[in-house]
């Protein structure tokens, strides 16, 4: 610019008036630059144009260049520019003292071609003799350096809101994480509580209201739970905690499960799990759980008729390890091709015409896809709209024992899985003391209002300093101790226990509990020298199995060592259960544990006569003789199951003759077995009622 400055005024000043113009245009014929002389008055008249400027503007030579512009200053502007130019030109003309200042413009220009350029003027305002005053004005396109700065401008401006975006989200994670353990502690109080209320009121109403805050609860609760599954996930602190497991008993779950929502619906639900398949492995049982409860949800949810098919079986198998299918498959509203991709995102929900009214947050699949991504799976999912859906994965397990786990039986499933769940006080330890420390007193209220029936002596502590003051001072049989407390941690207080009776600590088994439940705790609170450890929200069935596991063994008495319990629970069954033909309610009560889960077995079993007695009918009509053995013999443990004895055996005669072939014995005699089996149906569902009232 300095050069150029030099250049024009020298040009004014060296060169005598009448040669200066062909001087000029002799100098920027010359130059690779763009030159042009014009009018400074309202004509913008161009008086002279360098052949660089032609090409600037796409043009051949000067006639198209005067064709294109109209041979003025103006006519070279892109017209939403021009009057920016003039304002840069008017500050140069109203700044008298220093007129021969350079002055820089950046504009568009519009070339030949219809093509938009981005040029760059230096113009100095001067007086040229014979043409009174003018501008001379170098010229360049820059469009090309304008687009490389602009464009690393945008990736910067990118890369910043990247950065932005990451701190965002993971500012999202933690809040999440840290709202779902402040939202999860006081939900299982309300839940401790409402637990306290249904065991110690009769009162019909107060029992349904309070079943009703269970629910919601529960619901409350695995939405929270779901919220900090994502948040674990997203911020990489999900990892897989890996035992030997029964595969048994993770089937009987699922199925405990789903089959009351199933049944609610009217849905058919079918569990065909391959009797070969292994019956311990070696994985993360929670997480497979999780996974399938999500899909097995996902199908009923998303169901208003037909069944959901749960099926596994084994893909592939080597003496260690085996590679499970499995599948839910669905007759429920399927999913669109296009809302496919959407399937997998975090709180999306798709259809939602068919969907605002069934309850859900969007992260079930979200969760489900990424605990498979750790497993080194993936799901797979084929769906027709309004068909129905299936949802798939293959998963690789270590076998651990190797024996089949048998027929799966849903009778015999909710069974074993009711007798387990359900039952409340499993056991009692009178004699025993207990020491609950934790910071909040509705948790110490709930925990020793939860333990009341296990007859055990309870201590409370509401800090670390009254934990070792009541540590040192009794003596305790077994300590549960809050990790999360202020001024002294779950951690600090061992150590001081640790440090000061040390004794007692050898003697003593002090269980860790911890709401954070990020993985890795387990391993932290082992190693600093609990002998265990119970997440929290504390659970009360674990929290018992934990009492029993770590109590001395004779002061513990098991709910089943009572004798007397077995002629109890008989008694509290209604009188008409005894007069049911070839029913032994005492072989149903020797399967089933206690009348609760017994009742809960009929029912569910007089529930499927209708479907199963279908079925079985319509196999023998089909002549499809292997599943009509395969129907006739489930029927045969089912009614074993509840002591449905006459039925048992008719059953078993027909499994056998179906093994046989014998079709004239199935066709006289399954009417027989079908016409009694549906009779049971009203006698046992009137048994039921009458229970519950
Ligand atoms: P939600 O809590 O909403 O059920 P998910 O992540 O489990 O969340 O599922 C996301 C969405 O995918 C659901 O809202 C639903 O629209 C759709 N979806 C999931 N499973 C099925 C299914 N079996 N049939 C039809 N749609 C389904």
């Amino acid at each position: 610019m300095e050069r150029n400055r030099i250049l024009s005024d020298d040009l004014t000043k060296l060169i005598p008036t009448e040669e200066r113009m062909p001087a000029i245009e002799w100098l920027a014929e010359q130059m690779p630059g763009g030159f042009f002389i014009y009018k400074a008055d309202e004509s913008t008249e161009l008086l002279y144009v360098n052949k660089a400027t032609c090409d600037i503007f796409g043009c051949a030579d000067l006639t198209e260049f005067r064709a294109l512009t109209g041979n003025t200053f103006k006519g070279m502007v892109h017209p939403e520019d021009y009057d920016m130019t003039q304002t840069s030109i008017d500050d140069q003309i109203a700044d008298i003292t220093n007129r021969s200042h350079m002055d820089y413009v950046v504009y568009r220009i519009i070339r030949k071609d219809g093509s938009v350029r981005w040029v760059s003027d230096y113009g100095h305002f001067s007086e040229l003799p014979g043409y009174g005053e003018v501008y001379y004005v170098f010229i360049w396109d820059i469009t090309d350096t304008k687009l490389a700065a602009e464009e690393k401008e945008r990736s910067e401006n990118l890369a910043h809101a990247l950065e932005a975006a990451e701190q965002a989200n993971v500012a999202k994670t933690a809040f999440l994480s840290n709202m779902s353990h402040e939202i999860r502690t006081p939900i299982t109080a309300i839940l401790g509580m409402n637990e306290m209320i249904q065991r110690e009121t009769d009162d019909s109403a107060i029992l349904e209201y309070s079943e009703n805050i269970r629910k919601a609860g529960v619901s409350l609760l695995g939405i929270i739970s779901d919220i900090l599954d994502f948040s674990k996930i997203e911020s990489g602190h999900m990892e897989l905690d890996c035992e030997n497991y029964s595969l048994s008993s993770v089937v009987t779950d699922l199925y405990n499960l789903v089959q009351f929502r199933a049944e609610a619906k009217g849905l058919e639900l079918k569990f065909n799990i391959d009797p070969t398949l292994p019956k311990t492995l070696y994985g993360d049982e929670i997480r497979v759980k999780q996974i399938i409860t999500n899909l097995l949800t996902n199908a009923v949810k998303y169901t208003e008729k037909g069944s959901v098919v749960f099926e596994m079986k084994a893909v592939e198998r080597t003496r260690d390890n085996i590679l499970l299918n499995v599948s839910v498959a669905d007759t429920g509203i399927g999913i669109r091709k296009e809302e496919m991709d959407r399937l997998f995102e975090p709180f999306d929900r798709l259809n939602l015409k068919k969907t605002r009214t069934i309850e859900g947050s969007g992260l079930g699949l979200a969760i489900t896809t990424q605990m498979l991504e750790l497993m080194d799976s993936k799901l797979e999912v084929e769906s027709v709209y309004e068909e129905g859906s299936t949802f798939s994965f293959t998963l690789k397990q270590q076998i651990v024992d190797d024996a089949p786990i048998g027929e799966m039986d849903p009778v015999l499933m909710s069974r074993s899985a009711s007798a387990t769940g359900r039952r409340h006080t499993s056991f009692t330890a009178p004699g025993m003391n207990l020491l609950v420390v934790d910071d909040t007193p509705m948790n110490l209220q709930v925990i020793s209002g939860l333990l009341k029936r296990t007859l055990m002596h309870i201590d409370v502590a509401s800090s670390g300093a009254e934990c070792i003051e009541k540590f040192g001072a009794g003596h305790y049989d077994l300590v549960f101790l809050d990790y999360r407390m202020p001024y002294m941690n779950g951690i600090e207080t061992l150590e001081e226990i640790k440090r000061l009776y040390p004794d007692q600590y050898e003697k003593t088994p002090i269980i860790s509990l911890t709401a954070s439940a990020v993985s890795g705790d387990k391993e932290k609170m082992l190693r600093a020298g609990f002998t265990d450890y119970l997440p929290k929200p504390v659970n009360i069935d674990d929290m018992e199995h934990m009492l029993i596991r770590y109590l001395p063994p004779d002061s513990v008495i098991l709910a089943g060592d009572d004798e007397d319990e077995e002629d109890d629970e008989l008694n509290k069954l209604p009188d008409e259960i005894f007069g049911i033909n070839g029913m032994d309610p005492q072989k149903g009560l020797e399967y089933c544990g206690d009348a609760d889960d017994y009742i809960f077995a009929l029912e569910t079993y007089a529930n499927s006569i209708d479907t199963r007695a279908a079925q079985i009918e319509k196999d023998l009509t089909d002549g499809d003789i292997e599943n009509y053995t395969i129907n006739v013999h489930s029927l045969k443990s089912t009614s074993q199951a509840i002591g449905a004895m006459s039925m048992f055996e008719k059953a078993r005669a027909l499994e056998m003759a179906g093994k046989d072939g014998e079709t004239d014995t199935l066709k006289a005699d399954t009417p027989i077995m079908l016409a009694e089996y549906r009779n049971l149906k009203d006698v046992i569902l009137n048994i039921v009622e009458k229970y519950e009232n």
